[in-house]
């Protein structure tokens, strides 16, 4: 009798145990994601116009007689854009202040001005499952870009950065610069070449190159018009297969190269093409709306003013060819948009990025 009662007592004991286990093994496994009391962090898509300040957006509006994508935004900013040791900043310091949240010296990929290497957004992203992707209209290594997933000392080490890119592990690129791939020895990543043949690609890791032996995408005025928009669209339709989150970052790269040019009818086409995408973005977002969506620009070109001429028109003035530097804007749609309002420096967009992904 007491035999038995102990080997009941041990059987009970043995059930707490085996219960107990399987609830750990089950609390353990079941993804945070999916857990009712975490909240799904959003998507994040990040759109720079490289070089679009507040005049360039003002005179694509005069020129279009329409208020573009911009008009739908509710939440809007403005940041300061100086790296960190110089008032005006290239796009190299301007898109490592966004990705990594460190200020640094102009011409730095994502390094410190000791040359050490900055963790960016999508490496902190891709630690954590998420999927990446970017869609540009210069070379994929062009600075801007390689911020996201390279650390060089000079923007201009394409090779490096390449090489870098081979080493990420960036799902998805869309842009030019082929011949930089072609000329290393390792490279070794499934690609397609001209958009008709993107569709082709369902490996969970390619690159899309514009064509051949370009190192940009062709200005909208000679042929590229559309390229932007509708390789996002088709990078959107991907990532939303997949069922898991992600960042894209795309840029409207050739906005600045029309300011560079002084050339307005360069910047309005290029900056309408960007428009466009923006629209496509929007278009995604109204289906999903977990989607944080952040459009801005690393800063300004061309030192652009709008003036009027003897028929009281529009007329465009810039004076420089360099970059300015101007505040430029920000514009936020989506899943904590409202967080975007207000002045503060190019490096809290990382901290606002990185803060909405959980990161
Ligand atoms: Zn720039």
């Amino acid at each position: 009798m007491q035999n038995l009662e102990i080997k009941k007592t041990n059987w009970a004991r043995l059930h707490v145990i085996v219960i107990a286990f399987l609830l750990l093994v089950n609390w353990n496994c079941k993804p945070r994601a999916l857990d009712s009391k975490t909240v799904q962090p959003p998507n994040v898509i990040f759109m720079i116009g490289d070089g679009m300040g507040l005049a360039q957006i003002s005179m694509a509006i005069e020129h279009a007689q329409d208020n573009l994508a911009f008009a739908k935004c509710k939440h809007m900013g403005f940041i300061k854009t100086k790296s960190i040791d110089d008032y005006i900043t290239d796009s190299a310091a301007g898109a490592t202040a966004f990705a990594t949240g460190h200020k640094t010296q102009n011409m730095r990929i994502s390094t410190d001005t000791n040359g050490r290497e900055l963790p960016t957004l999508f490496e902190m992203a891709i630690k954590r499952n998420w999927l990446t992707a970017l869609v540009v209209t210069s070379s994929i290594t062009h600075a801007t870009p390689a911020c996201f997933y390279a650390h060089e000392d000079s923007r201009y080490s394409n090779l490096a950065i390449a090489q870098d890119f081979l080493g990420s592990n960036v799902n998805y690129a869309i842009g030019a610069g082929k011949p930089y791939f072609d000329s290393l020895p390792d490279f070794n990543i499934p690609f397609a070449v001209g958009f008709d043949n993107f569709n082709n690609m369902n490996q969970n890791r390619w690159m899309g190159f514009y064509n051949e032996d370009s190192t940009y995408v062709d200005p909208v005025l000679k042929g590229g018009e559309g390229f932007l928009p509708k390789s996002t669209g088709l990078i959107l339709d991907l990532l939303s297969e997949k069922k898991k989150s992600f960042m894209l970052m795309i840029e409207g790269s050739q906005i600045d190269w029309g300011g560079h040019d002084n050339d307005s009818e360069y910047v309005i086409s290029e900056l309408l093409d960007f428009n466009k995408t923006i629209e496509v973005v929007l278009a995604y977002l109204e289906k999903n709306p977990n989607t944080l969506v952040v459009v801005t620009a690393d800063h300004e070109t061309g030192g652009l003013a709008l003036l009027d001429d003897e028929n009281n028109q529009m007329v465009p003035h810039f004076s420089t060819v360099h970059h300015s530097g101007i505040m430029v804007p920000v514009f936020a749609f989506g899943k904590g948009a409202n967080q975007f309002s207000g002045i503060y420096d190019n490096t809290e967009i990382f901290n606002k990025l990185s803060k909405a992904m959980g990161l």
